[in-house]
């Protein structure tokens, strides 16, 4: 008698970047990538393959006309005439044939067999000894780039259309992805790409959402409709568990949930260590239906409050009035504890809908953040109003991301002051002194510290990028992510560096970054002097653990050994020796 083929299970190891466990059926989308991964199809996908190439076409055809229509009304008709050969482009009957043909002959995926076609166009073209047509090539090129991100973008659709609540398996999430993630539905999620601080695994922080990234190929080994079961905290992926392994993480959950339950126990008492040092916990959100989980975890005020993501996974950008309805609901919520707003962190994987992206060799050192601000005063002072305005309620402070020379904090400050111009003249209420800070997050912001401090009211270190810009490891890069080490004797030196100056210069520094939320290296950031650490509301009730455990004289001793030492895996060991002895409960609940 044939036997059911029972799938076994499958174990696989990625980076816990979400705590918690979650055992559902997983539900695959479709890969968010570049590149085009080939997958047979049967002759009845033809239709529904057709149809993704067709609707891909659209929004392109769509998109571009936005584009043109903004093109003009900015740099004027002539420059939006580019764009013109790029509609050709999209609207060309032949090519679009030709496109379809290949899917029904080939019985393969959209994807790979447009990449295909538009480079056999554009390579004759490029051949073409006339300059008009050869230009063609490049039209070609970039009007497939806008038809893939389109085919890719479907990731947002089909998680909007999950129906039963599910584990989410797929090769990449974008941020705009994660924002529109629907709690009741997805109870967890793990991707082939990512690393500990990629912005996909911080919005599931924020979310609260068990999830493993960096697994490599997990979207190649299930099939929607497994059985999952991940374990954020230590990055493990079961496949098909087995009845001994939900056992196990049956009474895992049990043990889990008692931390947890003691630690909710701290929510109204003071981040004190025990010898009465203050060390204020507040929240890095990124979404405002975080807000109510910021009080609820026991932080106080907002370190981080990510307001790009208010520009991500939504169909039109907030306007003026809309930003600041966003940034006083913010500071309400918390009054009178500040809320520190930071301007728009846009560019390289956090871009909005109907942003070009630009073709950059680079994207995380390119035209992001504080540069992308600076080059479109239009969109950096509409955000300044509206903080401006918000300010109007006194816990309201603000600061600049990825700032990288004085200069930049000092053309940001000009635009600020013609803002307040304006909204005087307007009759418009803000606050005059609103506190002004700058994240520290480029190796040459931290070394010129001293030239930046005259300028602003507090530094903000953000450690995910210092870390990443100073030993040169893309943050989001699973394949390097063991080269990322926030215990290396760099970052050390460049956090004791700039705190020690903020302080000689009557600045306070938080920290905002991952490293806040290590358990490991609280200890080690507090005895550096770090005046704040800012964290996902999730782990506030961790941190606080940690802190009330400590005695602000070891971790001050710990700093000093950490400063004399001479390599990261012996600060690293130091680090987890003094956690182990004096709050093992956390390693239960964090990688
Ligand atoms: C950081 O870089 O540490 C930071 C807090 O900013 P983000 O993670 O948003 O880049
Ligand atoms: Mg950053």
């Amino acid at each position: 008698m044939a036997e059911a083929r029972v799938k076994s299970e499958i174990a696989l190891k990625g980076v816990g970047v979400s705590p918690g466990i979650a055992v559902f059926k997983c539900q695959l989308l479709s890969p968010h990538t570049d590149k085009a991964i080939q997958r047979s199809i049967s002759a009845d996908e033809i239709p529904n393959e057709i149809a993704r190439f067709e609707e891909a076409l659209i929004a392109t055809h769509d998109q571009i006309k936005h584009i043109q229509k903004q093109v003009a009304e900015v740099l004027g008709d002539e420059h939006a005439s580019i764009f013109d050969a790029h509609m050709l482009v999209v609207d060309d009957r032949t090519f679009i044939e030709d496109v379809i043909r290949a899917i029904k002959r080939d019985l393969i995926n959209v994807e790979p067999v447009l990449l295909l076609v538009a480079n056999r166009y554009a390579d004759m073209l490029s051949k073409v000894e006339d300059s008009y047509l050869s230009e063609r090539a490049a039209d070609i090129r970039d009007v497939t780039k806008r038809i893939m991100a389109n085919l890719a973008g479907e990731t947002l659709d089909q998680m909007k259309q999950i129906k039963e609540p599910c584990v989410v398996v797929a090769h990449d999430l974008s941020p705009s992805d994660t924002a529109s993630i629907d709690k009741a539905k997805v109870k967890g999620f793990v991707t082939d790409l990512g690393s500990s601080t990629s912005h996909t695994s911080i919005m599931a922080k924020a979310l609260e959402v068990p999830a493993v990234v960096g697994l490599h190929n997990i979207s190649a080994v299930v099939s929607s409709g497994d059985l999952i079961l991940i374990d954020g905290a230590k990055g493990l992926v079961f496949t098909n568990p087995s009845e001994e392994r939900l056992e196990e993480y049956r009474k895992r959950e049990e043990e889990q949930k008692l931390i947890t339950q003691e630690l909710s126990t701290l929510r109204d008492k003071p981040p004190q260590t025990r010898d009465g040092y203050l060390v204020p916990i507040t929240a890095n959100i990124e979404l405002l239906e975080e807000l109510d989980a910021v009080g609820a975890r026991g932080a106080k005020g907002i370190g981080l409050f990510r307001t790009e993501f208010l520009f991500l996974g939504v169909e039109t950008l907030p306007d003026e009035d809309q930003q600041f309805e966003s940034y006083v609901r913010a500071a309400k919520s918390q009054h009178p504890s500040p809320v520190v707003i930071r301007t728009l962190d846009l560019g390289a994987d956090k871009l909005p809908s109907g942003f070009e992206n630009p073709d950059e060799l680079n994207p995380f050192l390119g035209d992001r953040a504080i540069r992308l601000c600076l080059s479109r005063p239009e969109l950096f002072k509409t955000q300044l109003r509206a903080i401006l305005r918000a300010s109007v309620h006194e816990n309201v402070r603000m600061m600049y991301p990825m700032i990288s020379c004085v200069q930049e904090v000092m053309d940001a400050n000009t635009l600020l002051r013609q803002c307040m111009i304006e909204l005087s003249k307007e009759g418009i209420p803000f606050n005059q002194e609103i506190e002004i800070g700058t994240m520290i997050e480029v190796p040459s912001a931290a070394l010129i510290a001293d030239i930046i401090a005259p300028h602003v009211s507090f530094f903000s270190l953000g450690t995910n990028d210092l870390i990443q810009y100073t030993m040169a490891v893309d943050r989001g890069n699973e394949n390097v992510a063991h080269l990322y080490k926030p215990t290396h004797m760099a970052i050390i030196r460049l956090i004791d560096h700039v705190v020690k100056v903020s302080h000689k210069n009557g600045l306070w520094t938080c920290v905002c970054g991952q490293m806040a939320a290590d358990p490991r290296l609280v200890p080690l950031l507090i005895g550096l002097g770090v005046d704040e650490l800012s964290v996902s509301p999730s782990l506030a009730p961790m941190i606080k653990d940690v802190i009330r455990k400590l005695y602000y004289s070891d971790a001050v001793e710990l700093a000093q050994k950490a400063l004399n030492s001479s390599s990261a895996e012996h600060v690293e060991q130091l680090c987890h020796e003094l956690i182990e002895s004096i709050a093992p409960e956390v390693l239960e609940i964090s990688e």
